[in-house]
């Protein structure tokens, strides 16, 4: 009988944890399904965190407020350095935080199991298989994602022995190695766990290095999914539904989120996996060859274009995000809609470097959600465009990826922008993309290239479409007159 008359009698609290832990597995799943869609994905985050903060609460009742201050201290201490990190960093350095991120999981994973080892009741056979695998794959997010994180950092480079086939056999072996120590392991020699720890150090390296520049968000998003595989099995360690069912989630969803990557680059996660050092370093001179026919122009001749343009689309990329260009963007596309102007946005899923980057870009300089169109969706309607700028897109729009079998991009679906009637192409200079090869569209007949600093173009943009009166409201016309 519970005695809720009693302060002293605290046996009550362990029996409310499961409601809340139920209440936390609603809510997370609430919030990874809300992460789906740019209007929601604030708010879910939220839901998320909160979902969190319960199940620290649940966990804390369920052991009667036991070591609270310590859980409390821990709880702090991780925000404040999560608050801190995640604001410094720059939006272009995301890949890099979720890496970050994702090895502490992986490093989270793997001390939980290594600590629970020591504990007299994990004998079972369930138990010994878990913290096995919790050391393993926690061992292998944690220094894979630090090694992606230093790759896309420009910290560390893959030496050229790492590229050698050999790799494939040394890696083999540690992994075998690591097999067998895991299973001396389960048959009760936990002396064995210091040494499988260590190994799956040395593989999470030796699979993370040889892995190219541009196939490492494709990585990054694999080793989310590890972490939550790690997470699953610590929550079978320590004997927490909650773990496994989050750790589950986690799982599940870096595996979807992989696939749909590895789709949009045209690329398959075994040759992201086995191919060594692809994308930027797999150009031949050949795709970096000399360019000819190609004509550029300035702000103010695009500007006379689109004063009488009547439907616009801005292809967003890696460049504006470079440049921070967005709210330049938002102005230059407020002064058409003021024109009568139609202007969409065409998002392709693998614009910038993660997944939803352009998304999240336009979303903070308040582009209205409804004007983001899909690649499906917008391809059909570039013939029925009368201008497209792109804006620091390279890859994204490369018609090479449809026309030329020979060359590295061929197969990977891009936005169709050279059916429009103009095309734009705002950049610094004629270099090349992430894949790392020439593009043939700024060698089309309908496109111009404009050589500048996105925002500075956009600016000078703004500058222009206002001297040309485009954009001009009715009292700003008065005033003028
Ligand atoms: P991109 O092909 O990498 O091209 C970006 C272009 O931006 C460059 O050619 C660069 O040209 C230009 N640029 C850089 N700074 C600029 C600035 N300040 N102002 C104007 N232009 C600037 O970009 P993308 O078309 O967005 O394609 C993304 C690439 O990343 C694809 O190859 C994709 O497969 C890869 N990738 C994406 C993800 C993801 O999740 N989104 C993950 C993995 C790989 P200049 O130097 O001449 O200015």
């Amino acid at each position: 009988m519970i005695n809720i008359n009693s302060f002293n009698d605290l046996s009550w609290l362990p029996l409310i944890h499961a409601p809340l832990d139920l209440a936390a597995v609603l809510l997370l799943a609430l919030g990874i399904k809300g992460l789906g869609k740019v209007r929601s994905a604030r708010a879910a985050n939220r839901l998320a965190a909160l979902a969190l903060a319960i199940a620290v609460l649940g966990l804390l009742l369920q052991q009667g407020l036991q070591g609270w201050p310590w859980l409390l201290a821990g709880a702090v201490a991780g925000s404040l350095l999560g608050v801190l990190v995640a604001q410094k960093a720059a939006m272009t350095a995301m890949p890099q935080l979720v890496a970050l991120f994702n090895g502490c999981g992986g490093m989270a994973s793997l001390l939980v199991a290594l600590a629970a080892a020591a504990l007299p009741t994990q004998t079972g056979l369930l138990a010994l298989v878990s913290i096995v695998v919790s050391v393993l794959v926690g061992g292998i997010t944690f220094s894979g994602s630090l090694v992606a994180m230093a790759k896309l950092q420009e910290w560390l480079q893959t030496p050229a022995w790492m590229l050698q086939p050999a790799r494939h056999w040394v890696n083999g072996l540690t992994a075998a190695s690591a097999l067998a120590l895991g299973w001396w392991v389960c048959s009760g020699h936990s002396i064995a766990l210091l040494p499988l720890a260590l190994l799956s150090l040395l593989l999470g390296v030796g699979l993370t290095l040889p892995i190219g520049g541009a196939d490492m968000p494709v990585v990054i998003s694999l080793l989310n999914s590890y972490s939550g595989v790690a997470a699953a099995a610590a929550g079978f360690v320590v004997g927490s539904e909650l773990l496994i069912v989050a750790g589950a989630m986690v799982g599940t969803a870096g595996l979807i989120l992989t696939q749909v990557m590895c789709n949009a680059m045209n690329r398959s996660l075994t040759s992201v996996l086995f191919g060594g050092a692809l994308g930027g370093a797999s150009a031949t001179s050949a795709d970096q060859g000399e360019y000819s026919g190609v004509t550029s122009c300035s702000p103010e001749e695009c500007a006379m274009t689109l004063e009488q343009a009547q439907r616009v689309v801005f292809v967003p990329g890696y460049g504006l995000a470079v440049a921070q260009a967005q709210h330049s963007l938002k102005e230059v596309a407020q002064l058409l809609e003021r024109h009568g102007v139609e202007v969409s946005y065409a998002i392709h899923p693998v614009a910038g470097r993660m997944p939803g980057h352009m998304n999240v870009l336009l979303a903070e300089a308040d582009v209205p959600y409804d004007q983001l169109i899909e690649m499906e969706a917008i391809n059909p309607d570039f013939p029925r465009t009368d201008v497209v700028i792109v804006l620091g897109a390279n890859d994204v729009v490369n018609p090479q990826a449809r026309t030329d079998a020979s060359s590295p991009l061929f197969g990977m679906p891009v936005l169709h922008v050279e059916e429009a009637a103009t095309v734009f192409v705002v950049k610094r200079s004629l270099g090349a993309g992430y894949a790392g090869i020439r593009n043939s569209l700024f060698e089309c007949p309908n496109t111009s290239m404009i050589f500048g600093d996105a925002k500075q173009v956009l600016n000078g943009l703004a500058q222009e479409l206002r001297e040309l009166g485009v954009g001009k409201t009715t009292k700003d016309l008065a005033k003028v007159a």
